[in-house]
């Protein structure tokens, strides 16, 4: 008898995204002419083509890989020397980060979730709630929490409601916990977190042996000179915190597949008997073992969003879609909702109107506007009463969002 891990049948069946396409697909049966002028600002995938100087690396790399003499096999499964330098010189200079700290991989989703397998499962967990789907689902898979209640809030993790009240930033538990997961610039709110929201956090972590788990993945959005960019740029936080970060949303790798993980040399977990032991050497193992590194053409892609070419279209790819979140967020003002994010993120928060619920807004917008948002309540139950623009989008198509924004609920 072939057992399952029955951790898996304590997910939730209604996932966020499969509803929305569920209702999206019998809203287009049921509407064809209105399903033409669909506009989907929903899931958060860019829509931007692939950096040039990106493209040019990859395509030189296929063809060292066609030539006997600089054909390549095997990569070393922590990542391209080449790679590691490059981001270490261009994202974290000044921060004390070392090359042989950064493990590259092929997506901070799979990261987050793969992370789990180098820690025990009696952590008290805290994530912020609303918060990206994917760190509870896979700590609920590796059998770190109960069951969910009828709201979706699983038994044994800790949420930390973010509200308007706290700037979507969580206070500081009034309990101990072990594990955290912070991600700033935020998914879904847009919020980002202050230097002194920062310095709180690694004070708490250190002082009670936990670790943070810091997700940077919109760290290239940040516009304000006077944010973090990264946890590390925080005095501590090599004792207490990994740093996630992507080239999905900076460089628009979401299809390509390219991401990496910091993890300082310094940072300490424990084991049963209670003695102090490096994280660093326990993700080396793991990765070496169940991963073979990430494409060589992708690291060469990957490399070239740092060459001064890569830099500039980078920039002009973030310009195009902060110009977007402001145009979001000045329809959504107009229309006398309350706004949030999309500042120093590519998301925008949004209050709904006359005490709508989220699946509610969901509907009104997809019926008499025909544009798809994402409902709040899908990543947590802080996050009913609001609902989350994209502006991953392009111009054209944020405009026109704006226009019917402004005739829905002008
Ligand atoms: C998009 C995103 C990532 C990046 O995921 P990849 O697997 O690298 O594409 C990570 N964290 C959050 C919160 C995201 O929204």
């Amino acid at each position: 008898m072939a057992r399952i891990n029955d951790n898996f049948l304590k997910l939730k069946a209604g996932y966020l995204f499969p509803e929305i396409a569920r209702r999206v697909t019998a809203f287009n049966e049921a509407n064809p002419e209105a399903a033409k002028r669909l506009i989907r600002c929903g899931i958060g995938d860019v829509t931007e083509p692939l950096p040039e100087a990106c493209r040019k690396a990859m395509h030189d790399a296929v063809d060292e890989l066609g030539d006997a003499s600089t054909f390549k096999g095997y990569g070393p499964e922590q990542g391209y020397a080449f790679l590691r330098e490059a981001i270490v010189e261009n994202q974290y200079a000044g921060l004390g980060i070392a090359a042989d700290e950064v493990f590259i991989s092929d997506g901070s989703k799979c990261d987050t979730g793969n992370i789990l397998d180098i820690f025990g499962h009696d952590n008290v967990i805290a994530i912020t709630d609303p918060v990206y789907p994917v760190y509870v689902d896979t700590n609920v898979m590796a059998g770190n929490t109960g069951d969910a209640d009828e709201k979706g809030a699983f038994a044994g993790l800790v949420y930390l409601p973010c509200t308007p009240e706290n700037g979507f930033v969580p206070a500081i538990p009034d309990r101990k916990v072990d594990l955290v997961y912070l991600c700033y610039p935020n998914n879904p709110t847009g919020a980002t977190a202050t230097r002194a929201q920062l310095e709180a956090w690694v004070a708490y972590a250190r002082a009670n042996k936990a670790i943070i788990f810091y997700d940077a993945a919109y760290e290239a959005f940040i516009q304000d000179p006077a944010l973090p960019r990264s946890i590390f740029e925080i005095e501590g936080a090599r004792e207490c915190a990994m740093e996630f970060r992507s080239f999905s949303k900076n460089g628009g790798f979401t299809g390509v597949r390219c991401a990496y993980i910091v993890i300082p040399k310094t940072l300490k977990g424990y084991s049963a008997d209670g003695s102090e032991q490096a994280i660093h050497p326990l993700w080396s193992r793991r990765h070496s073992t169940k991963f073979n590194g990430a494409s060589y053409p992708v690291q060469k892609g990957a490399a070239a969003v740092f060459s001064e070419e890569g830099k500039k279209q980078v920039a002009a790819l973030i310009e195009g879609y902060m110009g977007n979140a402001k145009l979001l967020r000045e329809a959504c003002t107009a229309a006398g909702l309350p706004v949030f994010g999309g500042v120093n993120a590519p998301y925008v928060w949004v209050g709904c109107p006359d005490g709508l619920s989220s699946w509610d807004m969901f509907d009104k917008m997809l019926h008499e506007a025909n544009v798809v948002i994402t409902p709040g309540s899908g990543f947590g139950a802080a996050g009913e009463g609001y609902f989350r623009i994209s502006a991953f989008n392009t111009r054209a198509n944020v405009e026109e969002v704006c226009r019917r924004i402004r005739s829905t609920f002008g």
